[in-house]
């Protein structure tokens, strides 16, 4: 499908990103959302849902490695881990690095997004296959709502809170989400933007601190996602995300970070002033 030019992702309605593009590889319209998947001239293989900027070839081992890395080093032996959402498969991909992982649940309620990411982009997918993954085609709602299995990690790797993802914001999911997590367990959510989406970043940290005995909020910035920085609300039933870093079990990893690393790590907790001032109820260390 071969279709030059630029595509533009419309982030608000007063702002916007244009990538040029080589080639359409995949365009379909799930019951849940529009999936693209094109090849750019600087990004690589981008995957786009209805118009928004899921993950780019180029860029993509930012996001990935903070969301899964983070709370894998902090929890103190990570066994068995649940990704709510996910679909391209990259954080699926770098929690199964982890050689302590004997299971990770993937729940992902658009197999659209699966097949076109297995089929056109590899290098988030490759690891779908691996025997340690159950891929589970779900609304993440629904599964946690009647699940009675318990992980020591739970990631929501979800949309911005537009139509399906909406709930996975909501004070409800929340609640099933700390039944589900043993006792030292850790939630990692994708927690959006400082800058753009203030107003749904405290929102979510402030039920994360209204559920948890620790919540925090950690930054990264990356080259496709608005706004320069953005961020992942952390939450844990008493695991501290930095002060008990074991250095030589991430010194002793097997293959090395694109992104992460231990210092990477302490820092990302550490909030520019804006962000402490509109955060700081919510911040509980
Ligand atoms: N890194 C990405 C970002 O922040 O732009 C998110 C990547 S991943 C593609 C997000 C996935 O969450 C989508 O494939 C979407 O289908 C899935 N999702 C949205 N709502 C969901 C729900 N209620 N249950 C399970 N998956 C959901």
């Amino acid at each position: 499908m071969k279709q030059e030019g630029w595509i533009e992702e419309k982030f608000k309605d007063y702002f916007c990103m244009k990538y040029k593009i080589k080639e359409v590889l995949f365009e379909g319209k799930s019951e849940f959302q529009a999936v693209k998947v094109v090849e750019t001239e600087g990004h690589g293989r981008m995957l786009l849902n209805d118009g928004l900027v899921m993950v780019t070839e180029r860029d993509e081992f930012v996001y990935h490695d903070m969301i899964a890395h983070v709370p894998l080093f902090a929890h103190s032996n990570p066994q068995k881990v649940l990704i709510i959402g996910g679909g391209d498969g990259g954080t699926a991909r770098e929690v199964l690095r982890h050689q302590t992982i004997d299971k990770c649940v993937m729940v992902e309620i658009d197999k659209m997004v699966v097949d076109a990411c297995i089929k056109f982009i590899p290098q988030t997918s490759s690891s779908l296959s691996d025997e340690r993954l159950e891929l589970i085609i779900e609304d993440g709602v629904k599964y946690l709502k009647s699940n009675n299995e318990k992980f020591d990690i739970i990631i929501i790797d979800s949309t911005d809170p537009i139509g399906p993802a909406c709930p996975l914001f909501g004070e409800e999911f929340y609640e099933s989400v700390y039944a589900s997590l043993s006792e030292d367990g850790i939630v990692v959510a994708q927690g959006e933007s400082a800058f753009y989406e203030k107003e749904m970043q405290s929102k979510l940290l402030g039920i994360v601190a209204s559920k948890f005995q620790i919540s925090a909020l950690y930054n990264f910035s990356n080259m496709t996602y608005p706004g320069g920085i953005w961020s992942f609300v952390y939450g844990s039933k008493g695991t501290h995300p930095y002060n008990r870093l074991r250095e030589d079990r991430i010194m002793s990893f097997d293959g090395s970070f694109k992104y992460y690393n231990i210092n990477i790590h302490r820092a990302s907790f550490q909030l520019p002033s804006f962000m402490i001032n509109e955060l700081r109820d919510y911040i509980k260390l």
